[in-house]
């Protein structure tokens, strides 16, 4: 009988991604181009209940885009989505566009740089593939849905739904009914859609992501989870993406956040001291 291969941690997909990148950037012949890279990172996906659907084999499609600028500041930015316009044989996948900007002439220096903000941007996305599209994963509840038609859509919701409950517990703070709560959650959503930095920092879709990105890059930098959080928060500040005040408000919530979610991670006490 073939086994089924149980689907890889999102550290380890996230480590595999991180390496085939810094290969790229390695090679010798690697100029300022534009890399299209498949990375199959062999996800097998959970069993959902309610489908005669064969689970196939689903992947995620890296495509990197490499800048090196002379004077340039480690950089790196990314985006998730279902990919568009692929062969079918690659279908259903998820693209993750990533942009990385460094000086050439740092490097090797840099590399460390790079890898740590590498291990931040991947780990931030691969949270983003977990909640929604065809990598999702199933939430812990997978009870089949009554009069529910796509029960697969349905159970690959449910992480993100369970965030959204999350959110209220931890943030309304007796803010009312549900209803209330609800139009306080689409203020937000619609404000960091036209770019509020503020509000896409918190936003139902993003604190999570971002919250575990900067666990990822703390563990490789070996700092507690703050460090890049602060550091992250005060480039925003540094850019007048947010004020000073905004940049408080954010870290009270991603601190909250962290240590609902990730229990084991490290914080340092002057910032539970100051935005717990
Ligand atoms: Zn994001």
């Amino acid at each position: 009988m073939k086994q089924r291969q149980p689907p890889p941690s999102p550290h380890a997909a996230a480590t595999r991604a991180v390496a085939l990148i810094i290969s790229l950037i390695k090679r010798p012949t690697a100029k300022s181009e534009r890399y299209r890279r498949w990375v199959d990172i062999g996800w097998q996906p959970i069993p959902f209940k309610g489908s005669s659907q064969q689970p196939e084999q689903r992947r995620f499609l890296l495509k990197l885009s490499v800048h090196r600028r002379a004077g340039a500041e480690v950089d790196a930015w990314a985006d998730t989505g279902e990919c568009g316009s692929v062969s079918a044989v690659f279908r259903p996948c998820m693209e993750v566009a990533l942009g990385i900007t460094f000086d050439p002439s740092d490097l090797p220096g840099c590399l460390h740089s790079v890898v740590a903000v590498l291990h931040q941007t991947v780990r931030h996305e691969i949270e983003h593939l977990m909640d929604e599209g065809f990598l999702a994963l199933p939430g812990p509840s997978r009870r089949p849905r009554r009069g529910t038609t796509d029960q697969e859509q349905w159970q690959r919701s449910v992480r993100l739904s369970h965030w959204y409950g999350l959110r209220r517990r931890l943030f309304s703070g007796g803010f009312g009914t549900l209803r209330k709560w609800d139009r306080k959650e689409r203020a937000i959503t619609e404000s960091a859609r036209s770019g509020k930095c503020i509000d896409y920092m918190v936003s139902a879709r993003e604190m999570h992501a971002f919250t575990m990105g900067f666990q990822a890059e703390a563990k490789y930098r070996r700092v507690t989870w703050d460090v890049p959080m602060l550091e992250y928060t005060e480039s925003m500040v540094n850019a007048e993406r947010m004020t000073q005040q905004e940049s408080d408000a954010v870290r009270t919530m991603l601190v909250r956040w962290a240590v609902a979610v990730i229990p084991s991670a490290r914080i340092s006490e002057q910032t539970v001291a100051r935005y717990l």
